[in-house]
């Protein structure tokens, strides 16, 4: 059975999947699983298509020191426990910087291209460059794809892409590049199936999880998005605050004496719906909270998304639809009823029972915007990417061969 490993690294844990491939495009998922707490409390969990607990194993510190060790142990576990041998393998890249605006296959140019990035999402690309590196090493034949976060979002005009600042800035790099385009995209392909009518019209799709970000769809091409050069702006997050005065960083590095590393901490780890909140960053604890503050930071999740739709309505100059998705927008009706309330003005009423329900379509029969929550698919937009690639190098190979 030939199948596709797909790789998604970050700063402490390897998420992995494999999909078998099933005949001309169609992927099945076999199993996924995970290696957490690099670091700290090493632990390779992983379970069948079914659910079926596959492996839970915890592993010492210092066996599991860093995302490659990760790699060689979920690998070794891959292949000589499960006897999978992957002919190609997807990764999910943060950052393909401003040329990248589709996957690519990965040699050792690429690698120090995507390097270059690293200052760009410091806190993820390295993880992400991680694994390609070690499995570059090992396999060298394997092929390999880099999927990036941003690629989606190369379709944005000059004004969508510029900040207002000097020029050279956005020619080193410093652009509104977006982010949670796998997601976006996989959310973009499945419009048509769920709802043909507007899925080539406007619509703004609501990626609510632990990261969290809103995109303005317009004929399923991404023309603005709420993240900019990092994935700290825009909508509050678990940990992140969103959008906030560039003064509060000034004030933060003049009156609070922080530096750069303690800021940058501070940003990714420390606000959002942790720091507002006092609670957590976990939107199910917030929302079994009694805590005046839990409630406060629920309002302002929802007041922030109906802001930012109002920003992407004017971007796309009208409304066609509205779509939920990811961890909070595919489970929370009650953060989705929320932020239903703040789209009222655009003449947008929930059906609560559909709501409750968490249906495909829950705004009412009167709502003059349809609202659909739509699971998202990253890891296998990722798949679907890897075998794509992979059959078009299959066929250019048995070009050259008959050529020769
Ligand atoms: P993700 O990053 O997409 O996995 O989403 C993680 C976020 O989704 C966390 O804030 C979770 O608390 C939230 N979440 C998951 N399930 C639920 C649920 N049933 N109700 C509310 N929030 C949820």
């Amino acid at each position: 059975m030939d199948t596709i490993l797909v790789v998604n690294a970050g700063s402490s844990s390897v998420k992995f999947q494999v999909y078998s491939i099933e005949g001309e495009g169609i992927l099945r998922r076999q199993l996924k699983g995970q290696m957490d707490g690099i670091g700290s409390r090493p632990r390779l969990r992983a379970s069948g298509s079914t659910g079926d607990p596959l492996a839970d194993r915890a592993y010492p510190i210092e066996g599991v020191p860093d995302v490659p060790a990760a790699m060689d142990i979920a690998g070794a576990w891959l292949r000589d426990e499960q006897r999978i041998r992957p002919i190609a393998v997807g990764h999910r890249v943060v950052h393909g910087g401003p040329d990248y605006d589709r996957p690519i296959q990965i040699d050792h140019g690429v690698v120090t291209r995507l390097e270059r990035f690293i200052a760009l999402a410091p806190l993820h690309q390295p993880h992400n460059l991680a694994p390609i590196r070690s499995i570059l090493g090992n396999f060298p034949e394997l092929l390999q794809v880099a999927c990036f976060d941003t690629a989606f979002h190369r379709t944005h005009s000059a004004v969508a892409d510029h900040y207002a600042i000097p020029h050279q800035l956005y020619a080193e790099g410093v652009r509104r590049y977006g982010f949670h385009g796998l997601s976006y995209e996989y959310i973009a392909k499945t419009l048509p199936k769920v709802a043909p009518k507007i899925a080539n019209g406007r619509v703004i799709v609501a990626h609510l999880g632990s990261g969290a970000s809103m995109c303005a769809l317009s004929a399923g091409r991404s023309v603005e998005s709420t993240m900019g050069f990092t994935a700290l702006d825009g909508l509050p997050m678990g940990t992140r605050p969103g959008q906030i005065d560039p003064g509060v960083v000034l004030y933060l590095i003049s009156e609070k004496g922080m530096s750069a590393s303690t800021i940058q901490n501070f940003l990714y780890r420390d606000c959002g719906l942790k720091g507002l909140s006092g609670v957590s960053n976990d939107m199910r604890e917030l929302e079994g909270s009694e805590d005046p503050r839990a409630r406060l930071a629920i309002e302002y999740f929802g007041y922030r998304i109906g802001l930012n739709a109002g920003m992407l309505a004017a971007a796309l100059q009208g409304l066609d639809a509205f779509v939920f998705t990811a961890g909070i927008g595919e489970n929370s009706a009650k953060i989705r009823a929320h932020v239903a309330g703040q789209l009222a003005w655009l003449g947008v009423t929930l059906n609560q029972a559909e709501n409750t329900r968490h249906s495909q379509l829950i705004s009412g029969p009167d709502s003059r915007i349809p609202v659909y929550v739509v699971p998202t698919d990253e890891e296998l937009m990722i798949a679907q990417h890897t075998l794509s690639l992979l059959m078009k190098t299959t066929s250019t190979n048995q070009r050259q061969e008959r050529a020769s």
